[in-house]
């Protein structure tokens, strides 16, 4: 019995016990007759593969699960190179780790543990998670634990390219989709007016997704949320970042009682990581966010790194000293990013015949401050990688297996973009936090 073995755009190769064969096949032949070494004539059925646009964190993962089993797929992504980006932010991975232990070889499960933003920590991390008053610098509350990773965004792209980097496409910014008259058959428009066919096209391009635009031409706008968002990331020597350790090693939060702001640290990397322990040049780099509800002009995010820096240290004026000096130390000249909090709420469309679908912040973008988006991106890939199973298995028609995703993720994902806008409200009004505010209940797949 023949088997397809981890087919590429060109080349085919094919197994039969331990022996292996390659042939050299078109990308989109349908089927295709071949002599093996021993004269053999064999049929092999050639799909079209799938055509993943996007290498974030939920392409790369679907292309991993697709590679699992051995269905074809070509990843495109607009960005020149793997490193074409910064550093990027920490993420808390917790409960779709159950859900990439099923997609992904344990080598990459491994590579992704090791870019934890602090390995000494993950190895005891008790999963706390604690929401603070900035005036005081009390613990107000803790959001029930749960295992967690927290990593580097960057480097988990990274660790996850590891074993597909054949089917990942640098450089590749996808502008159309085309939908030919043949319902088992969509074709990719690239920037250089190139085009590729495939089996059926997924859009995980991010919240900005583009592939979204055409499914939803009259409502594919991210709302905002009415809130301010900006942020840095800076070195600290282990005294200055010392107090802020000691409240949380990872990452903690906090909402300004008489103004409403909310503050944020982050672990990005430990001396250890970054190879700066035992030098002199010891540093810890960690990321500092503010947000802020936008009632009047003033509250508009400056244009300027200078005006956004001088924003950030007024409005942590008020704080307890340890925070208040926290922001005040970062040094001029930081570059102070701008995050647009706004959300989509997984509307309906049309996915063409099970032609195109969306997954990731491009079918449900909503605000972090549940920190769950990823997590239910990585959720609709294990998802999408068992409905495309099913269509190259031929078990399930493209369109009833693409319905049947589509409907549990929207239902999931409508219903936690709805909470991560409630638990930013809440972020900003101490009169509204309680044990039941969106912002402090435990992360579930249903969340309450
Ligand atoms: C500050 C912050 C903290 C967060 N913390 C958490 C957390 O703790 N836990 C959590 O679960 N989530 C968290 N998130 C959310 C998480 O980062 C996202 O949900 C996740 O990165 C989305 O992954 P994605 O693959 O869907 O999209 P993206 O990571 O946006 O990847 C999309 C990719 O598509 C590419 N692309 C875009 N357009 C095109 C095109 N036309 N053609 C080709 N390629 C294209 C982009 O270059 C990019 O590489 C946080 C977000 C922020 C901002």
């Amino acid at each position: 019995m023949w088997i397809r073995d981890n087919p590429g755009p060109r080349t085919l190769s094919m197994r039969r016990g331990s022996d292996k064969v390659e042939c050299e096949v078109p990308l989109d032949t349908k089927s295709a007759d071949r002599d093996n070494k021993n004269g053999d004539l064999i049929i092999v059925t050639i799909m079209d593969p799938v055509l993943i646009v996007g290498a974030g964190i939920v392409g790369l993962t679907l292309g991993q699960a697709l590679k699992q089993k051995n269905i074809p797929f070509e990843i495109f992504e607009r960005d020149e190179t793997p490193d074409a980006r910064g550093q990027g932010w920490a993420i808390t991975l917790h409960w779709a780790l159950e859900y990439m232990h099923k997609m992904l070889p344990q080598d990459t499960l491994k590579r992704i543990q090791d870019v934890q933003v602090d390995p000494d920590v993950a190895l005891n991390d008790n999963g706390n998670f604690l929401f603070i008053n900035l005036e005081t610098g009390e613990p107000k509350y803790k959001i029930p634990p749960s295992v967690r990773w927290r990593v580097n965004r960057e480097k988990v792209r990274r660790a996850l390219l590891h074993g597909i980097e054949d089917h990942v496409h640098w450089g590749r910014r996808v502008v159309g989709v085309i939908l030919p008259e043949n319902k088992t058959k969509v074709q990719l428009v690239f920037a250089d007016e190139t085009t590729l066919t495939g089996r059926l096209a997924i859009g995980v391009e991010g919240s900005r997704s583009m592939v979204r635009q055409i499914l939803r031409p009259d409502a594919f706008d991210n709302v905002p949320v009415g809130i301010n968002f900006t942020g840095v990331a800076v070195d600290l020597t282990s005294t200055e970042i010392k107090s802020l350790r000691d409240m949380d090693p990872l990452l903690f939060q906090g909402c300004h009682p008489p103004t409403g702001a909310f503050f944020w640290f982050s672990m990005l990397e430990t001396p250890k990581v970054n190879g700066t322990a035992g030098t002199d040049a010891e540093r810890y780099r960690a990321q500092i966010c503010m947000s802020w509800p936008e009632n009047t002009p003033e509250d508009k995010v400056a244009d300027t790194d200078e005006a956004r820096l001088a924003n950030m240290k007024r409005r942590a004026e008020g704080f307890v000293p340890f925070l208040q000096q926290a922001v005040e130390r970062i040094p001029a000249g930081t570059a102070v990013t701008e995050i647009k909090l706004a959300d989509w709420e997984c509307l309906e469309w049309d996915n063409q015949d099970g032609r195109v679908t969306l997954a990731g912040d491009a079918a449900h973008a909503m605000t972090m401050y549940r920190g769950e988006a990823a997590n239910h991106g990585l959720l609709d890939a294990y998802h999408l990688s068992e409905a495309i199973e099913k269509i190259y298995g031929g078990s399930s028609l493209a369109s009833d297996a693409i319905n049947e995703f589509e409907t549990e993720m929207r239902e999931r994902t409508s219903r936690a973009v709805r909470l991560s806008r409630q638990a930013c409200r809440d972020a900003h009004d101490w009169t509204r936090l309680d044990e039941t505010s969106a912002i402090l209940t435990k992360r579930a797949i249903v969340g309450k």
